[in-house]
This record gives structure tokens, sequence and C-alpha cells, in this order.
């Protein structure tokens, strides 16, 4: 049988595991925080409606630059996140995963750096790597804060030429202070420019304003969302980037030729059509989640502040015990690799009751 070290694969990724979340099929799926809540009917009507029409035009390409979509995402954009954007600062691809690619293409590479303050979203990481750029890994307080005299030292001399930072931060939750990132925009300016990547796919879901605003006269300054958390689709595959028209222009330098299909334009516009539905479930989510973490300390963990839609809560002697022993009572959470830590995803009411049950029977034995 062959394997993939047999295969001439580039030397950066012998040995490398994919990103894998496992999938399994148990009754609470409270591991890969999503939205718990299936799209309103309404919603799924008006999706196959849109879907219908792009239907008959398949024969075509799809609207390269997705102006129509770009424009109402900006429009969301500067309704929602206390800064007014248009179509010329806004792009879009499938899940922000891929704006983050697009970015790494554009703006690391072979010969250049990423770095990222751990622990943090490990695709930062990855997609580093597939696409050539050094990582450095940064690290964070033991309240799981950025280290600011840290950050910036390290980015003075290390001059990364992308600096991530991940607001809500997943796996912790834990937001990121606008003068924390202004502190580390300043130094990257120090250090050549570098770009710095404001990641905020749970910013909807956070305690504080997003940090959208900080892109004004800053074209160093990218901020990325997606509809995959807040607007409940994951399954869409949409995320989007607002920065400078400059940066806009750039990616479009690396983009796929008509990367975003017809049908992905038509279901994300007819989802933006129903925002304010889908603004309420996040609400709900948010008190579910406040409810998560009273119920945690309640229990006696040691939980970290949560500005997602997800918990990290510990401190365990063994974590991915507690994480097959929670499992073994029917609730999938996500063991991150943070050492005596698991992390749980918002769900609703009746599965965040099926966890914390699950949790407290683990207490005694794993903590
Ligand atoms: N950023 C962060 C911090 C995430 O947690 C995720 C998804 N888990 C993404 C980006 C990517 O999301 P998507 O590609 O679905 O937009």
């Amino acid at each position: 049988m062959t394997r993939i070290d047999d295969l001439p694969i580039r030397d950066e990724l012998r040995g490398q595991s994919p990103y894998g979340a496992p999938q399994l099929d148990v009754p609470v799926l409270l591991n890969t925080n999503e939205n718990p809540y299936p799209l309103p009917e309404p919603l799924v009507e008006r999706i196959a409606e849109r879907v219908a029409e792009a239907a008959r035009h398949l024969n075509r390409y799809p609207d390269r630059d997705a102006v129509e979509l770009r424009t109402r995402l900006a429009a969301y954009l500067s309704r929602t996140a206390g800064h007014t954007v248009g179509l010329p600062q806004v792009w879009a691809a499938n899940g922000s995963n891929e704006i983050i690619q697009q970015l790494l293409q554009t703006f690391g590479g072979p010969g250049r750096t990423a770095i990222g303050f751990e622990p943090s979203y490990s695709m930062h990481a990855l997609i580093s790597r597939g696409t050539g750029t050094g990582w450095i890994s940064g690290a964070r307080n033991d309240d799981f804060t950025i280290d600011v005299a840290n950050a910036t030292a390290q980015i003075r001399e290390l001059r990364p030429d992308v600096v991530f930072i991940c607001s809500p931060n997943n796996p912790t939750g834990t937001a990121v202070a606008a003068e924390t990132v202004l502190a580390l925009y300043e130094a990257s300016l120090a250090a050549g420019p570098s770009m710095v990547i404001v990641d905020e796919a749970y910013g909807e879901f956070s305690h504080r304003p997003s940090l959208l605003p900080l892109i004004d006269g800053r074209p160093t300054l990218v901020v990325t969302r997606t509809m995959s958390k807040a607007f409940g689709a994951a399954g869409l595959r949409l995320g989007y980037l607002a920065a400078d028209p400059a940066v806009v222009d750039a990616v479009q330098l690396v983009r796929l030729p008509y990367h975003l299909s017809s049908v992905t334009q038509a279901t994300a516009l007819a989802a933006l059509e129903h925002t304010d539905a889908l603004l309420g479930y996040v609400e709900q989510l948010k008190k579910e989640r406040d409810r998560l973490v009273d119920g945690l300390c309640g229990i006696g963990y040691e939980v970290t502040e949560s500005d997602a839609n997800f918990v990290q809560f510990g401190r365990f002697t063994d974590a991915h015990a507690a994480w097959q022993a929670i499992l073994d009572q029917g609730v999938l959470v996500r063991d991150n690799g943070v050492p005596g830590r698991l992390r749980v995803s918002a769900g609703t009411p009746a599965e965040n009751d099926a966890f914390l049950a699950a949790a407290r029977t683990v207490f005694k034995e794993y903590s």
C-alpha cells in the first residue's frame, strides 16, 4: 500500500496531520462551534427560490467579483460592526479559511513568516504551512490574554510578514482589547510593515464591540469574518474580509477565477435578507453561553472568560480521559490539546443541560 510519505510531497508536509475535529455520531454535538439551530423555514424557502434562479444560469460562470454579495456584506458590517464600509473594502470567499489562505498566498509564502499567539485557531498555523509560510508560535499569559510586551518584542525582533490576532480567540473564548491590537499594529509597522489579520469569526457573540473600526486609516490591518457561526450557515462556506481597498485588489492576484459559485452567492444573499432573524439566535446563544459559564463555575470548574459561542473549562488531571468520559454520556465536546482543558460549544438549552449533567458527573474523578 502506498503511504503519503512514499509520494514526492513537499518536505514541510511530511509527518503532518490534516485538520481533524472528530465527526462522531452521538446525540449531543458540542464540538465544532456550530450554531445548533437549523435555518428558519422562511429562509430555507428563500434559498430555494434564489438557488432556482441561479440554476437557470449555471451554463455561465458566476459573477467573478461577487459584486451584489459584497455590497450586501458591506451593508451588514456597516449596520452591525460600528464602521461604514463599502464594496471596495469587502472581499468574500469559500469560508474564512479560504480568506486566510488567500491572505497568506498574497502576504506570506516561501521565505516569509507568520506569527500567532497560542493556543489559538490551529488553521492559522496549518494554512501558513500549506502556503509555505514559516510559522512563529507566540505565547499567551496564564489567563489566555495576549502578553503585549512579549508579543510586541517578538514582532519587532522577528519581523513576521503576517500577524494573526484571533478575537474572540478560539479555543479559549478570550476577546482582545482594541489597545492590544493597536500595540501589535504599531510594532508591526516598525517591523516592515507586516499585515495584521484580526480573525473575528466569533465577533457577533462578543460582549465587546467589533474591532472593525480599527481598519480606518490602517491599510495593513484586515478583519476577517464568517457566515459559519452567527449566521448558522457552516455548510454554506462563506467567509469575508474588510480592509483597505488595496488589500481587496491584492488578494485578487491569487484567487482562483470564479472561486465563489453562483449557488453559494445566491444562498448567502438569501441568508443576508434574513439577518435579523439569524441575529435573534445569536442573542439566545449568548445567553446560553453565559449560562454554561455559570453552570460550570457552579460545579467547581475553572472557566475561561468567554466572548464566543463556546466555553473553555478545566482543569483536568487528564483532559483526554475527561473528554472520553463526557463522550461516554453521549456528549461530544472538543479536546484542543490545551493542557488540562476542554472546550464546549453553546447548544440548545436541552443540549446544554445534557452537557452540564455530564460535566457534573466527571468533575470529581478527573479534576
Ligand atoms: N477562524 C476561526 C477562529 C474559526 O474558529 C474558524 C472555524 N472553526 C474559522 C476561522 C473558519 O471558519 P469558516 O472557514 O467556516 O468560515
